[in-house]
């Protein structure tokens, strides 16, 4: 027997934390991992913002997490779950893989997407092995339709398109944004003004 995938995604402030704690308390016996790279309330809890709790394993992001997942002795656990799967690099598709084939369902949470809307690591193909995904949506906040992307803000600003993929402990600010109102800054780096007045000219 092979346990199933579920994943949710959406933009941030979703509800995609909440929905996937909500999921794993269907289950008698269950853990939870995240990123260690992610230390935004706690190394040992997974909080969602509004303010559900469950105790987690911080585990490697890299290749590492493989190994982990292997040495897991699951015993009666039915159900791992996966928040900010976005942030894991490839090695998390194995990883999932490998808990499945244990016959333990796997509920996954992530963006789907960058704040450039482009992929957002391996989610997209962790999307295409589930059994079953919803795409989740939050309020614009500049019009309060519905919002499916996320909008990051540096002094003020939208982040240009060459701002790292992932910032750490950087002074940024992100707000969930509907199609019209998501802005990518156009990438700092002088040579695109360059290739700009070049075309032009
Ligand atoms: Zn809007």
């Amino acid at each position: 027997m092979k346990g199933d995938l579920k994943i949710y995604t959406g933009p941030m402030f979703a509800g995609k934390t909440t929905r996937m704690i909500e999921e794993l308390e269907t289950y008698d016996n269950f853990m939870a991992l995240k990123p260690n790279m992610d230390d935004r309330y706690s190394e040992v809890d997974i909080v969602s913002h509004n303010g559900h709790e469950i105790p987690a394993s911080s585990v490697p992001s890299d290749e590492l997490l493989l190994y982990v997942v292997e040495d897991v002795d699951y015993g009666d656990i039915s159900a791992v779950g996966i928040d900010e799967v976005q942030f894991f690099e490839e090695s998390v598709v194995d990883a999932v893989d490998y808990i499945l084939s244990k016959d333990v369902d796997v509920i996954a949470a992530g963006l789907d997407t960058d704040f450039r809307k482009e992929p957002f690591g391996s989610v997209p193909e962790l999307r295409e092995m589930a059994d079953e995904y919803e795409k989740l949506s939050a309020r614009c906040e500049e019009c309060g339709d519905e919002a499916g992307y996320t909008q990051r803000i540096i002094d003020g600003e939208p982040a240009s398109y060459d701002s790292p993929q992932v910032l750490i402990g950087a002074d940024e600010t992100y707000e969930p944004r509907c199609e019209e109102h998501h802005v990518v800054g156009k990438p700092e780096e002088s040579a695109y003004d360059e290739i700009v007045s070049d075309i032009a000219n």
